[in-house]
């Protein structure tokens, strides 16, 4: 057996054969004619076409937008178009021609500014490859079994062309966690792992993989009993997934939406446990066509999907064009960082009659569900004002053509370092807010979401983004608004969602059971704390070392701990960070990390007092120590300080526990 390490894009765990994908040997080619070899292209790209527009009928979120604009792309003069003319002006083959008119059009997207649009080579490589397969009978259909789909690169085409039911996981080299590639893993609710180095030199197809995600690893050429095992955890994870879904019926404090970039998406959604729609990114309507959509048009997807919720909320966001979702019939002047050009409010500000039509079609909709409208990119809050203004006249339009419509409630998304410092003036006139932890990253930490090989630095659960939450959080609570996530960030951080005081999660479809699952987890930890006994200053001989409420050791959620593996222990929710001796004795280690301590009590028993769970990660920050090894302590004197709600803020338990260490 073998194991690499690589990056997580998606999480999850998988087990079974590679399905490699361009990995084989191309078979012998028997050239034909240009005529016939026309026809084989011709032949090829209608099979491909035929196989995109089916897929494209079924496919969920933001799929069928992706689809699209590979379509298009495909049967563009740039790339179908180059292809042909390479066969007939230049004597190639079919699959040649492709292979040439592939490296044409990737050397051109290659040389853009925008990362979305270099991006779009892995969609065309993928198209490519799929129809010289299909010229040359090479195996990449879709897969008779469930399998890894695994690839140097792939794209959202060759996913869809795999079949999104066959597939138990991905793997590629190249990829990034914000792709297209991986926003349909994550949709689909399968790991995605990349960054393995030559990938086609390691594997083979149908070689068997277990794929850690969570771990961040492949393993290549199991063991039986390795194979025995992952096979078990897969099937224990499925269980797990099924009765999370189970769940979507719990009362929770904390809201489960559903973030969604098509009306159609919203059919089913109430079914599925969503307590509403917390995103609808409607800039999709206005993409990949050639001009933008009518008020009736917009109209009938917003009371689409505001129907489909009935009394359940359904955000809607006003187009966030610009940036990376450039709308090909606004003509917008050439800007060097789009992601700080005019994107979001911005369009809609400086184009007023296509701010106004979407207006005026949100306000009609709106008397037909529960609609709200939410604002993306806002950074100053004359822009809320302006749009406010803009609501009221697109209502005064409505107004005098008698039409009937409401004006919904008006919600900032919050995603600009600049909209979190001004949070109190912002929540004065919103009636809600939404973190977009996506942009907040990207803005906060100077990282372009979009890039490649910046992923050490793409980090939403960066100190300095948590406590752009915890603020955001206060500042709407302190005016008595809500405030959701609607980020990324909402389906991997929950629980420190919840903890900072988030009232609302908004997920893709795919993610809501295991997020409600795992959000109702987080309450209860959160009600015990409040609602539950305190831990008794005195148990027996060992001081508690903090206020706070008790654990049983079998309750301790640390395998390490619970599982007695050092020895004895209880587990202490602490009230605050004051951590004391828990009996009198010697120092007889400082842990270099700070985050804990061992004494050898009087009797001679040695005592670990740990201070939070996995806080070693932390590194020392956050803790000080007030003793040094060989100190004399009294039981109740204080050796350790924590800072809780750091610890809080980066994702861990700050749970205290004492070991009393087997001899
Ligand atoms: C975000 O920025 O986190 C967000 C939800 O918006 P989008 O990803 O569409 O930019
Ligand atoms: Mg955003």
């Amino acid at each position: 057996m073998i194991r690499y390490e690589c990056k997580t894009a998606q999480k999850g765990f998988a087990a079974g054969r590679a399905r490699l994908v361009r990995g084989g040997k191309a078979g012998e080619y028997r050239q034909g004619s240009p005529a016939e070899e026309s026809a084989r292209l011709d032949a090829a790209a209608a099979e491909m076409n035929r196989k995109l527009a089916e897929r494209k009928a079924r496919a969920p979120e933001a799929e069928a937008t992706l689809l699209e604009a590979e379509i298009l792309m495909m049967n563009g003069d740039e790339f179908l178009g180059e292809a042909r003319r390479g066969i007939r002006e230049d004597g190639k083959t079919a699959p040649e021609a492709l292979r040439e008119a592939t490296e044409k059009l990737c050397a051109m997207l290659r040389s853009s500014g925008s990362g979305y649009i270099r991006e779009r080579c892995e969609d065309i490589r993928g198209l490519a490859a799929g129809m010289a397969a299909l010229i040359t009978g090479g195996g990449e259909g879709a897969p008779g079994e469930p399998c890894i789909l695994a690839g140097s690169e792939l794209s959202p085409g060759e996913i869809t062309l795999a079949g999104a039911e066959k597939l138990l996981g991905i793997l590629t080299e190249t990829g990034s966690p914000t792709s297209h590639v991986s926003v349909l893993a994550g949709n689909l609710g399968i790991p995605y792992l990349y960054g393995l180095e030559g990938l086609t030199d390691k594997i083979a197809d149908g070689d068997y993989l277990i794929l850690d995600a969570e771990e961040g690893s492949v393993r290549v050429h199991p063991d039986p009993e390795t194979i025995r095992k992952a096979e078990e955890r897969q099937a224990a994870e499925k269980e797990r997934a099924e009765k999370q879904q189970q769940a979507a019926g719990q009362k929770m404090r904390t809201r489960i939406c559903a973030n969604i970039s098509r009306a159609e998406e919203a059919d089913g959604l109430a079914a599925a446990g969503a307590d509403g729609i917390g995103l609808f990114r409607s800039e999709f309507l206005f993409l990949n066509r050639a001009e933008a959509p009518g008020e009736e048009e917009q109209f009938e997807a917003y009371r689409h999907a505001a129907e489909a919720m009935g009394d359940r909320e359904t955000v809607i966001r006003t187009m966030d064009i610009g940036s990376d979702k450039k709308a090909e019939w606004l003509e917008t002047p050439e800007e060097i960082n789009p992601a700080l050009g005019l994107r979001g409010v911005r369009v809609s500000l400086k184009y007023r009659e296509l701010f106004r039509t979407q207006l005026r079609a949100l306000l009609r909709a709106a008397k037909y569900g529960n609609l709200r409208i939410m604002i993306p990119m806002v950074a100053s809050v004359w822009e809320l004002e302006e749009t406010e203004k803009e609501i009221r006249a697109a209502a005064e339009e409505l107004e005098a053509r008698k039409e009937a419509y409401r004006i919904p409630d008006v919600g900032v998304m919050i995603e600009t370092p600049a909209a979190v410092m001004i949070a109190p003036e912002l929540a004065e006139k919103a009636k809600f807010f939404s973190i977009g932890t996506n942009d907040l990253t990207q803005y906060t930490l100077a990282v372009d979401r979009e890039a490649r090989g910046m992923d050490e630095y793409f980090n939403p659960t960066h100190e300095a983004v948590m406590r752009m939450i915890a603020r955001t959080a206060e500042a709407a609570h302190a005016k008595g608004i809500p405030v959701a996530v609607c980020g990324e960030l909402a389906g991997t951080a929950t629980e420190a969602l919840i903890r900072l005081g988030v009232d609302e999660l908004s997920v893709s479809a795919a993610k809501l059971g295991r997020v409600r699952a795992q959000a109702a987890e987080a309450e209860k930890k959160s009600e015990k704390k409040t609602a539950g006994e305190k831990a008794p200053r005195k148990t027996g001989d060992i001081l508690s070392p903090a206020d706070g409420e008790l654990i049983p050791m079998e309750e301790i959620p640390d395998p390490v701990f619970s599982g007695g593996v050092m020895g004895e222990c209880v587990g202490i929710l602490p009230e605050n960070g004051e951590i004391c001796a828990p009996v009198s004795g010697t120092v007889t280690t400082v842990a270099a990390t700070r985050h804990a301590v061992s004494l050898r009590g009087e009797d001679g028993q040695e005592i670990l007092i740990h201070a939070g769970l996995d806080t070693v990660k932390l590194n020392g920050e956050g803790f000080k120590v007030l003793v040094k090894e060989g100190d004399r302590v009294q039981q109740g004197q204080q050796i350790l300080e924590a800072d809780i709600r750091l610890i809080r803020e980066r994702g861990f338990s700050p749970m205290i526990i004492v070991v009393r260490i087997r001899n």
